[in-house]
């Protein structure tokens, strides 16, 4: 790794940034200096004091103090509600060299994982990734500072029991190491994936996706579902759930919409990964609204077709009625007539 103070020769003047940072950290000036020479790196250089939280970061991690990571209780209840349902929580390379979110999300996520005797697992390879990323000098000095000092964060979440390294061998990249494995363990175990990688994410939610159809939902009696509620709650299928690490250590779920197989990211809800995006879902649903009333349009047109045949019945009926009136009305004119034409024979006749 380039050394920065072989590259950047802008010397501050005082030791300001160790003051500040010993004060801030509550840690000896010497422990932070100690830690600058153990990374091989010049803490009078500029760059540390103009990039603070990026120094802060750094002593931070090599120390694994947390402590200005933690968020409020809300955030913590948030963290313990996302994690507690996964029974291993696997990290890609990406996350944990991202700012310092990462940092925020094992602070708050730590007394989850204690709790519920929980690790988080990144596997040998993604170690041995994170050691390129280090070494490679045309990433961005910021990224290399992060990959080289995150280790000795992770020894000091190994040994408070709260992550593991997971050897799955050395061939290939570790986006496919991550796929076989949980291949083989999301058939038994829900699974959660932090990953920056969409690519990644979507072939994950698609391996769970197809996980699912094949795994048949344990069945438990009314009196387990009502005696055990949150123990059927956490039965929920998810399998394998991908989730990206945001600012503050936040997780946002990856989801790919059934109906136009785009993928898009949002908040962490008990559900399968396949799930109409918001764009389809109004699509849809204005589609059914638009069916809607055509349907209600013919309906109306084939009510107004019955009314109308009514009416013509009923006009012709009618007509059918004034002819039998009229005929009726003759009939009564012509015995009328007859009966005076009686009369006057009669009358005529006795005249006679
Ligand atoms: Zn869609």
């Amino acid at each position: 790794m380039l050394e920065v103070k072989n590259q950047n020769n802008n010397k501050s003047d005082n030791d300001t940034l160790l003051k500040k940072l010993a004060k801030d950290l509550k840690l000896g000036e010497y422990k932070v200096k100690l830690c600058f020479t153990k990374l091989s790196l010049d803490y009078s250089d500029k760059y540390f004091e103009d990039n603070y939280s990026l120094s802060k970061e750094l002593v931070c991690s090599y120390y694994g103090i947390l402590d200005d990571y933690i968020r409020d209780d809300e955030a913590k209840k948030e963290f313990d509600l996302q994690i507690k349902r996964f029974d291993e929580v696997y990290l890609d390379t990406a996350p944990l060299i991202h700012e310092d979110w990462f940092l925020f999300f094992i602070a708050n996520a730590s007394l989850t994982l204690h709790k519920r005797r929980k690790k988080l697992v990144i596997l040998e390879k993604t170690m041995e990734e994170m050691f390129g990323i280090a070494r490679n000098e045309e990433k961005d000095l910021d990224v290399r500072l992060r990959a080289k000092v995150r280790p000795f964060l992770f020894q000091h979440l190994a040994k408070k029991g709260l992550l593991k390294i997971m050897d799955t061998g050395s061939k290939g990249i570790a986006d496919d190491h991550l796929v076989s494995l949980f291949k083989r363990r999301g058939k038994n175990n829900n699974i959660l994936l932090i990953t920056q990688d969409r690519y990644l994410s979507e072939r994950v939610v698609q391996l769970g996706e197809n996980l699912n159809k094949n795994i048949d939902l344990p069945s438990h009696s009314f009196l387990e579902r009502f005696t055990q509620r949150k123990f059927i709650d956490e039965d929920i299928v998810k399998k394998v759930v991908v989730c990206e690490l945001m600012k503050n250590g936040d997780l946002l779920r990856l989801y790919i919409c059934q109906h136009c197989r785009d993928s898009y990211y949002d908040k962490l809800f008990d559900c399968g990964g396949f799930v109409l995006c918001s764009s389809c879902y109004y699509e849809i649903e204005n589609e059914k609204q638009t069916q809607k009333a055509i349907k209600q349009i013919e309906e109306k047109k084939r009510l107004k077709e019955l009314q109308e045949a009514q009416e013509k019945r009923d006009l012709e009926q009618q007509i059918i009625t004034v002819g039998k009136i009229i005929k009726r009305k003759q009939r009564q004119v012509l015995a009328a007539i007859i009966s005076i034409l009686v009369v006057f024979l009669i009358i005529v006749l006795l005249l006679i």
